[in-house]
């Protein structure tokens, strides 16, 4: 306790001097379930209504939707697994946390200020259970058990402070169990506890748990509306990318239709046991020898894919869903759903046919959006849907703002506990920074920054081209329409070059310093 006050002393910290526990005793103080999935798009959650919120509901998270706030404005700031973490471990743009992209990047440097070490100053326990994704080994935790990179969904490695080992079972189910465990063992410590409990599903590759396999299996999903777009009205960057379900999606891999078993170590599906594999091939065998007899071809194939895609895609999310409510229904026996906070959220966006695309990456509303649900009991009002501009920027300064911690002023977020109160300062964001790096790379989405108001986009793809794009919402909600040249919104795109170059300052990035991060060469996707 005597180091943990000195190292608050150095840090400039002084425990409970601001923010809304400040008349508390510590042991009042909430704990934190922060819950994340990866590429958890906000159109496969029902509490945010959509196409698919009929057809495959998801109750359990929802139950947080009900019993707190939902953010319709969450916007990522890189949209990129690895760079989203990092952001939101730090409360850092990517170029100063120095996390810019996936492939062909340095480990994340894990010896700089996080909120769970400054959490841990502050007498919380902390914990990270499932995929971390950033390389290095985490810090700030007393207990970390993670996925080696991308993780796999069945039988998958772990590793923790004793090195690697294999489990038996399916991923999502065993992370579960995991956090469920930890928090059982920490509940009576006295102390808060901050959990962030991140699940691999249902990033690809889309394999459904043994629970699940035959949920969505004679499901017809409806169709985006966009789901051919043609990309006319926008720039070269649109026209060149690599990640549409027309080209770029696999027919083996992507959507496992193996003709043959050796592939089958591509996506880790070569774990499984003899029981899990004939459970799999029940399933899988019938739809596969389908497909190779009625010989899809152009639109048609483009359809089955999508449908494909989301019988997989939607099935992980099941699992998801039966885990957020299995921890629900813990908090609720042990009595911890009284103080304690339960946040769910994705690590940014995901495509799921709009503009014809999966993956992530754009700054176009499905992969720059992201879900974000947050429950706590006595402040949040149940069932609130709040609009305003919030950020993964924002996360690590709320959570310790939650705690009733100084946030560090070089953090460049914002906490939105006031806004969680329904008490949204005057002075609250009106404009947010975007920053994407990884070209050349997988998908070959191009180099871009911009900024979004609430009506209106501006981005800048460069590095190998030099194009602006305008996109105003109000009349394009589906962003078809590049609107730059329009004479019509001249004044529009004045003014919000004018912002642009304020927020970059702001945030201390330039597109020459971005100029100087090293190009990647083009590598296979992983
Ligand atoms: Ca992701």
């Amino acid at each position: 306790m005597k180091l943990n006050l000195q190292i608050a002393t150095t840090l400039g910290l002084t425990a409970f001097s601001t923010g809304i526990y400040s008349q508390t005793t510590p042991a009042e103080r909430p704990n934190i379930i922060y819950i994340m999935s990866d590429d958890h798009a906000y159109q496969a959650i029902s509490a945010y209504g959509g196409i698919l919120k009929d057809i495959a509901p998801t109750p359990n998270i929802d139950r947080i939707a009900a019993n707190g706030m939902r953010f319709d404005r969450c916007l990522v700031t890189n949209s990129i697994s690895g760079p989203c973490r990092a952001v939101i471990l730090t409360g850092k743009y990517s170029h100063l946390n120095g996390f810019i992209k996936n492939e062909g990047q340095p480990d994340f440097d894990g010896s700089q200020q996080t909120f769970p070490k400054l959490l841990q100053v502050a007498g919380y326990k902390t914990a990270m259970i499932g995929k971390w994704h950033l390389g290095s080994i985490p810090t700030g935790f007393d207990h970390w058990e993670i996925l080696p990179g991308q993780g796999n969904y069945y039988n998958p490695d772990f590793i923790n402070k004793d090195g690697k080992h294999t489990e038996k079972g399916y991923v999502t189910e065993i992370i579960t169990k995991k956090c469920i465990e930890w928090i059982d063992e920490v509940k009576d410590s006295g102390k808060p506890f901050m959990l962030m409990m991140h699940h691999k599903a249902p990033h690809r590759e889309w394999e459904p748990g043994p629970n699940e396999l035959t949920r969505y299996k004679d499901i017809t999903f409806p169709e985006p509306s966009t789901l051919f777009d043609d990309y006319s009205n926008r720039g070269t960057a649109e026209k060149t990318q690599d990640m549409t379900i027309s080209k770029t999606m696999r027919i083996e891999e992507d959507i496992k239709m193996y003709k043959n078993r050796s592939k089958m170590k591509k996506t880790g599906l070569d774990r499984m046991n003899s029981e899990q594999m004939a459970a799999w091939d029940s399933v899988y065998d019938p739809i596969i020898r389908q497909f190779y007899k009625s010989d899809l071809k152009g639109n048609n194939l483009i359809r089955f894919k999508y449908q494909r895609y989301l019988q997989d895609y939607l099935a992980c999310i099941a699992a998801v869903d039966r885990s957020v409510g299995e921890v629900l229904d813990f908090l609720r026996k042990s009595g911890l759903d009284k103080n304690t906070i339960v946040i769910y959220a994705s690590d940014q966006g995901f495509y799921l046919g709009e503009h014809g695309w999966f993956d992530k990456r754009w700054m176009f509303e499905q992969s720059y959006r992201t879900p974000l649900l947050i429950q706590w009991p006595g402040i949040v009002k149940p069932g609130s849907i709040n609009n305003d501009m919030v950020s993964n920027l924002d996360l690590a300064e709320t959570f310790l703002d939650m705690a009733g911690t100084k946030v560090p002023s070089d953090m460049q977020g914002r906490s939105f506990v006031p806004v969680l109160k329904g008490k949204t300062p005057s002075n609250w964001r009106k404009e947010h920074y975007y920053h994407y790096y990884e070209y050349p790379g997988s998908h070959m989405v191009k180099r871009h920054y911009g900024m979004s108001t609430e009506r209106y986009k501006l981005i800048h793809f460069y590095y190998d081209i030099d194009e602006w794009e305008l996109y105003d919402l109000q009349a394009d909600p589906h962003e078809l329409r590049n609107v730059y040249d329009d004479p019509a919104y001249a004044s529009v795109r004045k003014d919000l070059h004018k912002r642009l170059k304020k927020l970059m300052k702001k945030y201390n990035d330039s597109e020459a310093s971005a100029q100087s991060f090293l190009p990647t060469k083009p590598k296979p996707r992983p």
